[in-house]
């Protein structure tokens, strides 16, 4: 099964230095056919955190056509979803016609969940209150086709996968998925945990097994790479979770 990878960052997301022939070299060298930039929208974390949308498409659309014979570029967006700010998110999302929009949940209590501030819970807490976070954000944000990295927080627990056990917040989770279900909404597979101490690709299995048993049906697959090196990583071991709940290629919807 030959993945693309669907989640990519370059230079205008504000954690990413990479240029953005780096990254679209990069793909062709590792023999990817299709690639999504995706880089990151978050109203929520501040200025320094909104995608300059003008110069970000004019120059993605330029290499897409200078690419073309070597790699379909596609170009897209991860947008932090926060009801607060959606007016202003959908002021974006109207800006550009962008081909996917990965609906992504960085931040909670109004902090960004990298610099864990949330020192008074411990970890199962910590995830209990991202999983509320995510359903009461999914519930009240439109506008996006991908739900990227579900569960996302095992990456700042203090245990990481140690302390994670998915079947602790069942209800949530299905919650959440019959949202996505209901929306025709696709569940993101994303590589990114691998390389950040999480030894599973986004979603649990627990949840891909939920997933499947409440009839979803839409997948992506990205490897949230912020440095070349890491374009196209971890697709093999998203193929062979897809492989093991009886999805195939299908699943993941044309561009
Ligand atoms: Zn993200
Ligand atoms: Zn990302």
């Amino acid at each position: 099964m030959k993945l693309g990878d669907r989640h990519v960052h370059s230079r205008f997301s504000c954690d990413c230095r990479t240029p953005e022939r780096d990254v679209l070299d990069a793909a062709v060298k590792k023999g990817l056919k299709e690639i999504c930039i995706t880089d990151h929208c978050d109203i929520d974390m501040g200025p320094d955190w909104y995608l300059p949308v003008e110069e970000y498409v004019t120059s993605w659309e330029k290499l897409k056509k200078e690419y073309e014979d070597r790699i379909d570029v596609h170009i897209g967006v991860e947008m932090g979803l926060n009801p607060e700010y959606n007016d202003k998110i959908d002021e974006y999302l109207a800006s550009y016609p962008f081909e996917v929009v990965i609906g992504s949940v960085h931040t909670m209590q109004g902090d960004d969940l990298y610099f864990r501030k949330h020192y008074d819970y411990d970890d199962r807490e910590y995830y209990r209150i991202y999983f509320e976070t995510v359903l009461e954000r999914l519930k009240n944000s439109k506008g996006f086709t991908v739900f990227g990295h579900m569960d996302y927080v095992v990456r700042y627990g203090y245990e990481k996968g140690a302390s994670y056990e998915p079947e602790l917040y069942a209800e949530h989770i299905d919650e959440i998925l019959k949202e996505i279900i209901s929306r025709d909404i696709a569940l993101e597979l994303n590589t990114g945990g691998l390389r950040k101490g999480v030894d599973f690709v986004h979603p649990h299995a627990y949840i891909m097994g939920r997933y499947k048993e409440l009839g979803g049906k839409y997948l992506s697959t990205g490897s949230d790479a912020h440095f070349a090196d890491h374009v196209g990583a971890g697709l093999g071991e998203a193929a062979k979770l897809m492989r093991s709940f009886g999805f195939d290629a299908g699943s993941v919807k044309p561009l």
